[in-house]
């Protein structure tokens, strides 16, 4: 929006006429941090309009507002008043807060995202919000409720993405595989289908979470059919203890969690699954912690993401008694983590001496040896020697060494219709 009214974007440490704070609220140092860029960027030119928005925007304006030298105020709806409301303040000096409230929202703000600067895969935000009021979470409150894209809208922006050379688009949300939960004839299954058949090019379909209850048969279905959407799924636990996931009020048991990753197993073996865990949840016993422990090992991930538990203010969690002592918390992390790296490592052995397809993100030249870093569509990190110009193709890369963070590799070929195949490695 700035680029086609004319604005040029500078890097955060040069002077600007016009600064806008994207802000997180999702933990309490969220806000801490949101606060401090915003006053960094008031000290950088006293005379700039400074706007903010996103999820602290939303849930505080009020908080905001009272930073001396806050012009303007945007939270998560209502962005594309943004540019008015700077010229605005321009005219008047006054300061506006664009700050409306966000729970009567029912509809997808529609705003395209035509270029990305990572170059090879493209986030797509196909939903908003979220209906689940989990008992640590804030996000219902900056986001909303949920509310789905039109499908349509979701196709035009794909087709757009990929012809401006993406070979992978990531589909993301607050709540992603919710989607079409507000519609009538309409569903998550559906919408891959879609993307599927409608997006003349694209390569591969990322989702970035789903919820254990929303792999309906049907989803299941459209993935093990699917040619273009990846062997990768990120599924939240975030507690592996029934009592701990009654206490965050989320919506299943560990035995309805367990059945549909054993249903999905079945359809995609060899699938890899990541997800979140928090740990040091208010009143988390060592028992409980132990249950979370044995059941990550007994699914097996192929990685983890652990969060020490972040008492949130405004959430019940952060009212709950019996808060977890901070040592105790980042042991349990430090223990979770170890677990994690060790399945890492045992997902990637399987694949030693396999040939994947790897799409080169990076580009490193360390003591003369180009070496490319990329992922495959099962989420290995994968190194390789190669040149630059490989940078968004997809390759073909045999698998050396296993390992975690990264495995290592040799360049096979490239997959690109256009190249043909025939880039060779530079010697
Ligand atoms: S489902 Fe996710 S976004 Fe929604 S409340 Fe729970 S943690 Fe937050």
């Amino acid at each position: 929006m700035f680029k086609d009214n004319g604005y040029e974007r500078v890097e955060f440490d040069r002077q600007s006429d016009v600064y806008v704070i994207n802000t997180c609220t999702v933990t309490n140092t969220g806000d801490k941090k949101s606060r401090q860029v915003i006053r960094r960027a008031v000290r950088k030119n006293p005379d700039a309009v400074i706007c903010v928005t996103g999820c602290y925007a939303q849930t505080s304006p009020g908080e905001i507002m009272e930073i001396p030298g806050v012009d303007v105020i945007v939270g998560t709806q209502n962005r594309k008043k943004m540019i008015d409301y700077i010229e605005e303040h321009q005219q008047t000096r006054e300061p506006i807060n664009g700050v409306s409230n966000i729970m009567k929202n029912r509809v997808f703000e529609e705003m395209d995202v035509p270029e990305f600067t990572d170059r090879t895969r493209a986030s797509l935000k196909i939903q908003e919000g979220c209906n689940n009021f989990c008992t640590f979470c804030i996000i219902p409150w900056s986001r909303g409720l949920l509310r789905s894209r039109d499908p349509e809208n979701v196709i035009n922006q794909a087709q757009n993405l990929v012809d401006a050379g993406f070979k992978e688009i990531v589909l993301t949300g607050i709540h992603t595989a919710g989607y079409g939960e507000d519609m009538n004839d309409y569903n998550f299954a559906k919408l891959l289908q879609e993307l599927e058949t409608k997006v003349d090019g694209l390569k591969r379909i990322r989702i970035s979470s789903i919820e254990a209850s929303q792999i309906t048969d049907e989803v299941i279905d459209v993935l093990d059919k699917s040619e273009k959407i990846v062997r990768h799924l990120h599924i939240p636990l975030q507690a592996g203890s029934d009592s701990v996931l009654n206490r965050m009020r989320r919506k299943y048991s560990t035995a309805f969690y367990k059945q549909k990753i054993a249903k999905i197993r079945q359809a995609l073996p060899g699938l890899a699954i990541t997800s979140d865990v928090i740990v040091g949840f208010p009143g988390e016993t060592e028992e409980e912690f132990m249950e979370t422990f044995h059941f990550v090992k007994e699914i097996g991930y192929s990685e983890l993401h652990v969060f020490p538990f972040s008492r949130r203010t405004g959430t019940p969690a952060a009212r709950m008694q019996d808060q977890v002592d901070d040592d105790i918390k980042h042991e349990r992390v430090n223990r979770m983590i170890e677990l994690s790296n060790q399945l890492a490592k045992e997902y990637a052995s399987h694949y030693e001496e396999e040939v994947l397809e790897v799409i080169p993100e990076d580009h490193v030249k360390e003591a003369g040896e180009h070496t490319l870093e990329g992922y495959t569509d099962n989420y290995l990190k994968v190194r390789f020697t190669g040149s630059k110009e490989l940078i968004g193709k997809i390759v073909r890369v045999k698998i050396t060494r296993s390992g975690y963070p990264y495995n290592e590799g040799t360049f096979v070929r490239v997959m690109d219709d256009t190249a043909n195949g025939k880039i060779e490695v530079p010697s």
